[in-house]
């Protein structure tokens, strides 16, 4: 289908360098998109890029700390001037800090909400001028944030990430809204239990493991590339009329 090509787009995707970044970004990359993916670690970074080039030639690798709004601003402005107005803007960077609801310290709460909810904000904010121009690429601009499971689940000891992941949803279409008269459709993914580093402790904790399995129809964890085909629907010329939504790429588990 020719509406899922995304030949001619630039994207961002930040913390492209592993697990579910990096299995959107090749997805995005094999559609043809120009990829920049981000992080904080610049051997994650480097160990990955070849592996994106291989699939696009223009894809790029950035440091950027989704904290730092300055290095967010600088970010969007270095991808403008190397490879043209962003057209495709994921936002996937995100961290979890388990602890229960009693314990839990403000600098954790910070960390957990600013990395999570308040960087997708300035990022999409960042990004906005870049994603209603489309007179190079011809494409609307798109925006995929990253929610969860835990953005209607609640969970005993993830309290912070529930709060920011619950926010991402409702910020979705929030901005979905405002920004549709421009051309720009905003939407999220909610993957259900990915294989990543993100869910290693998890997966090392036979009960907690094994009562995920049970409760996934499924009945295994997806992997990262499984995330790929969503991202790529919701950044092409098909999806210009989808706007708004969370779309499950869960093996079924908020279905049951
Ligand atoms: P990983 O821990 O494997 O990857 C996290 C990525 O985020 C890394 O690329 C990391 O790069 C980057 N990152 C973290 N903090 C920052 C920061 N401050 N600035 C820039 N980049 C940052 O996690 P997953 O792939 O599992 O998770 C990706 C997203 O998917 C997250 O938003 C997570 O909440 C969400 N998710 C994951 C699920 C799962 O089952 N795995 C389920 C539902 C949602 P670096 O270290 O270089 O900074």
């Amino acid at each position: 289908m020719k509406t899922l090509k995304l030949d001619n787009t630039v994207a961002v995707v930040t913390g492209g360098n592993g697990g579910i970044g990096l299995g959107i970004a090749k997805g995005l990359a094999d559609a043809g998109a120009q990829v920049v993916i981000t992080g904080r670690d610049a051997a994650k970074n480097a160990a990955v890029l070849k592996d994106l080039q291989a699939l696009q030639p223009n894809c790029r690798a950035e440091i950027c700390d989704v904290r730092d709004r300055t290095a967010i601003k600088r970010l969007f402005s270095h991808v403008r001037e190397t490879l043209g107005p962003v057209d495709i803007l994921v936002n996937n960077a995100g961290i979890a800090i388990g602890a229960p609801p009693e314990a839990i310290s403000e600098a954790d709460w910070d960390a957990v909400l600013d990395t999570n909810l308040k960087s997708v904000f300035w990022c999409c904010q960042d990004a906005f001028e870049d994603l209603q121009d489309q007179s190079v690429s011809g494409h609307p601009g798109k925006i995929i944030n990253i929610a969860s499971l835990y953005s209607t689940f609640g969970g005993a000891r993830v309290t912070s990430y529930s709060a920011s992941k619950g926010g991402i949803v409702q910020m979705t279409k929030a901005l979905a809204v405002a920004w549709a008269p421009n051309q720009i459709q905003v939407n999220a993914i909610i993957p259900g239990w990915i294989n990543t580093d993100l869910t290693q402790a998890v997966q090392d904790d036979p009960d907690f493991y094994q009562n995920i399995l049970a409760r996934t129809p499924a009945g295994r964890f997806g992997e990262p590339d499984e995330l790929a085909g969503a991202a790529v629907f919701l950044a092409s010329k098909s999806a210009n009329f989808v706007t708004g939504v969370a779309l499950p790429v869960d093996g079924g588990y908020s279905a049951g």
